[in-house]
C-alpha cells in the first residue's frame, strides 16, 4: 500500500487543479520559501478527515479555500483527492486503487467520497484506521511537532503509544457503544418513570 495521486484543486494556494503522482519510498517537495510546500501536507491531513483549522495553519476551516491573488478571484470551494494503491489489500475494501475526496464549499460543511460514492467522515477514519495512515496516527509531523512530543506528558506519551498500535479505533468505538448506552439508560429511566405513573 502506498499513497499514489494527491490532487488538489482550490486548495490554499493551489487554484487550478495540481495532480502530484508519487512513487513507493521516499517523495521530497523542495520549492522557495512560500511556495505551498506544507500546503501539501495540510491537504494530505485535511484530505484523511482533519477537523481542526490551527492544525490546518489557519482561522477557521474555510480558510482552505483558494482566498484569491490580485490576479485571480477567490474560488468557492476546495477539493483534495487522495488515491492508495490498495494491490497488495492492506485497507479492507474490495478496490486494488481506492480514492478518497473531500470537498469544502464557502459556508457550508465538508463532503466525504471513497471511489465516487458519497460517505461519512467515519468511514474514511475506520476505512484507513489499521493501514497506519490517517489523521490521527501521528504519521505526518509538522514542523516543531517533534519538540511537542519530546516535550509530552507520560499521558500523552501513552497516547502516541496506542495510537501506533491500533487501539485507537477500538477506543473510539468503545466510546460510542458508552455513549449509546448512557442514551439507552436516559431512555430506560424515563420508562420506568412512565410506568410508576401508569400504575
Ligand atoms: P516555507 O518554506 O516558508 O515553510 P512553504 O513552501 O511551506 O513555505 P506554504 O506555507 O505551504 O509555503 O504556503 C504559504 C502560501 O500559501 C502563502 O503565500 C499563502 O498566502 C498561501 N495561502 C495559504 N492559504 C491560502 C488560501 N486560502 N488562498 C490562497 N493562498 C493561500
Amino acid at each position: 500500500m502506498y499513497v499514489k495521486n494527491l490532487t488538489l484543486k482550490g486548495f490554499k494556494s493551489f487554484a487550478s487543479a495540481t495532480s502530484m503522482r508519487l512513487e513507493p519510498g521516499i517523495t521530497c517537495i523542495v520549492g522557495p520559501n512560500g511556495s505551498g510546500k506544507s500546503n501539501v501536507v495540510d491537504a494530505l491531513a485535511w484530505v484523511m478527515g482533519e477537523q481542526g483549522a490551527k492544525s490546518l495553519r489557519g482561522g477557521k476551516m474555510e480558510d482552505v479555500i483558494f482566498a484569491g491573488t490580485p490576479g485571480r478571484p477567490a474560488l468557492g470551494r476546495a477539493e483534495v483527492s487522495l488515491t492508495i494503491d490498495n494491490s497488495d489489500g492492506a485497507l479492507p475494501i474490495d478496490y486494488t486503487e481506492v480514492t478518497i475526496t473531500r470537498t469544502m464549499f464557502k459556508g457550508g460543511g465538508s463532503d466525504y467520497a471513497i471511489n465516487g460514492t458519497s460517505c461519512r467522515l467515519l468511514d474514511i477514519q475506520e476505512l484507513l484506521s489499521d493501514s497506519g495512515i490517517g489523521r490521527e496516527m501521528h504519521v505526518i509531523v509538522g514542523q516543531g511537532q517533534l519538540d511537542a512530543v519530546l516535550r509530552a506528558t507520560p499521558e500523552q506519551r501513552r497516547g502516541f503509544i496506542e495510537e501506533a498500535a491500533g487501539v485507537l479505533k477500538h477506543r473510539k468505538r468503545k466510546e460510542r457503544a458508552l455513549r449509546k448506552l448512557d442514551a439507552m439508560e436516559a431512555n430506560l429511566a424515563r420508562a420506568t418513570d412512565l410506568t410508576a405513573e401508569i400504575r
